[in-house]
């Protein structure tokens, strides 16, 4: 079994596996590992950015995308009670598809899965990364096998963390906050078929404690997600004794925002709620890690802008196209030096793209969530509708990744292609989808 790679990718959530095809495209040998079995569902909003759809067409998976995703979201709402403010979303300047569209994360992320196995992505799954030893040029990744619990060691020159924020590694546990506090946010997402929403629209949602978000998406897929504090919740579940928590939300949702009773007039649900949490936005980048780190490990954004799955893919470009520039096309005894070079770039980049949509994305959750200041917003939003519609050119909806930007980074690659391109050794234990798409 191999065992050796230019880089181990922990984590094939859509950061992961897009760096995973990146870097195999440039000819690196990639291990990734992803602990879950896919298609798997996943506490998610699921709108995808138009920003991102140069990205999926160099990723590969821009047909299959656009093919399967739900309609082009044109239109945005805020939501709070009985009341609500339209506006229009921002559209991709010059772009073929100019809008955002929803897709389901079990679908997109193995779309991506699969892209990576198919161009030679080593992937082990359903295997966990359980502890990484090491230096930058020589790491040693224990992975263990979920199914037959079997360890093997694995080397590789770099390690990139992708593996989300809900889910530290086991090495990072001891440091877990174990203290829970009332405003920990906790998520929820749950689908419907049957629900009515006017194609095109995505409301934002505003209640006491919290925020979330409601979309029609592959499939006529309705998708509403949403994050509470653990303190409202814990008033919730107090109210009805012995009702899981993901039917007490919607009960909550149903009853004091009328958007979603009357989306979910006649809908029926598909599958129970899911929960995760809490979220812990912030930055999770450091300057003193001998690792790499892309998607939420990097640092998390309020969901209230939906921009995750944008900053998943896009920290995942910025990172690899600074990764192809900088790496030696021989190996050099020095590994430490390029490594680290390229992580000071990647993280100044990292923060001049993504702090900016954080920060809007932190003012608008905090509004949103207290009665007073989500009031007062409404009003603001209800005088001045264009706000909404700035606001979603701020929070990244259409100003990321050009054709062109793409186009020089396929450029970057070919001229920076550092060893010959390794065939991936598929190490999968557990069942596979004959191909992406919902499970039956
Ligand atoms: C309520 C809610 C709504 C949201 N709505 C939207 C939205 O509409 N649009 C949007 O863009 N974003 C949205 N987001 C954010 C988005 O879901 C995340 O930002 C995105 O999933 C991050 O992607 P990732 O690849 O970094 O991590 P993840 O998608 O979490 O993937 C991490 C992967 O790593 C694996 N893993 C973890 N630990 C290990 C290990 N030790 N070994 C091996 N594998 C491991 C996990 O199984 C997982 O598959 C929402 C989030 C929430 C909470």
């Amino acid at each position: 079994m191999k065992n050796r790679f230019d880089a181990v990718i922990v984590g094939a959530g859509s950061a992961g596996a897009s760096a995973a095809i990146w870097l195999a495209t440039a000819g690196w040998s990639v291990a990734l590992i992803e602990k879950q079995v896919f298609p798997r569902r996943k506490v998610c909003g699921e709108c995808v950015a138009a920003s991102n759809f140069p990205l999926l067409e160099a990723l590969g998976i821009g047909p299959e995308f656009l093919a399967q995703a739900g309609p082009e979201l044109s239109q945005t709402a805020v939501m709070r009670g009985a009341r609500s403010v339209v506006a229009d979303l921002p559209s991709a300047p010059e772009a073929q598809h100019p809008w955002g569209r929803a897709l389901a994360r079990e679908v997109l992320d193995t779309l991506l899965l699969e892209r990576a196995r198919a161009v030679g992505v080593t992937v082990l799954q359903p295997w966990a990364v359980q502890k990484i030893n090491g230096l930058a040029g020589s790491h040693q990744c224990t992975v263990r096998d979920t199914v037959s619990e079997k360890l093997i060691v694995l080397h590789a020159q770099m390690v990139i963390l992708a593996h989300g924020s809900w889910e530290p590694l086991p090495a990072d546990r001891a440091v877990q906050r174990l203290a829970r506090s009332g405003s920990d946010l906790l998520a929820f997402k749950a689908n419907f078929r049957g629900a009515s929403l006017r194609a095109g629209l995505l409301p934002v949602l505003m209640f006491p404690g919290g925020y979330g978000g409601m979309v029609l998406g592959d499939h006529g897929l309705f998708t509403v997600a949403c994050c509470i504090r653990a303190d409202r919740l814990e008033a919730l579940r107090r109210a009805a004794p012995g009702k899981p928590a993901g039917e007490v939300v919607q009960d909550m949702l149903v009853r004091e925002c009328k958007g979603v009773c009357d989306a979910l007039q006649e809908a029926v649900r598909e599958g129970a709620w899911m929960a995760s949490g809490p979220i812990a936005p912030g930055v999770r980048l450091r300057s003193d890690e001998v690792v790499f780190r892309i998607g939420n490990a990097a640092g998390e954004v309020h969901p209230i802008i939906g921009e995750g799955i944008s900053m998943a893919l896009q920290s995942a470009w910025l990172l690899c196209s600074r990764l192809a520039q900088a790496r030696p096309s021989n190996p050099v005894p020095d590994a430490a030096a390029w490594q680290s070079e390229a992580r000071s770039s990647y993280a100044a980049e990292w923060r001049r793209q993504f702090l900016p949509r954080m920060r809007l994305a932190a003012t608008f959750a905090h509004l949103a969530m207290r009665p007073g200041t989500s009031a007062a917003l409404l009003a603001l939003l209800e005088r001045w509708p264009s706000l909404l519609t700035r606001g979603a050119t701020w929070a990244g909806k259409v100003n990321y990744a050009t054709e062109i930007e793409t186009t020089l980074w396929r450029k970057s690659y070919d001229n920076h292609r550092p060893y010959p391109c390794h065939a991936g050794e598929g190490f999968q234990t557990g069942p596979q989808p004959a191909h992406p798409g919902r499970p039956a």
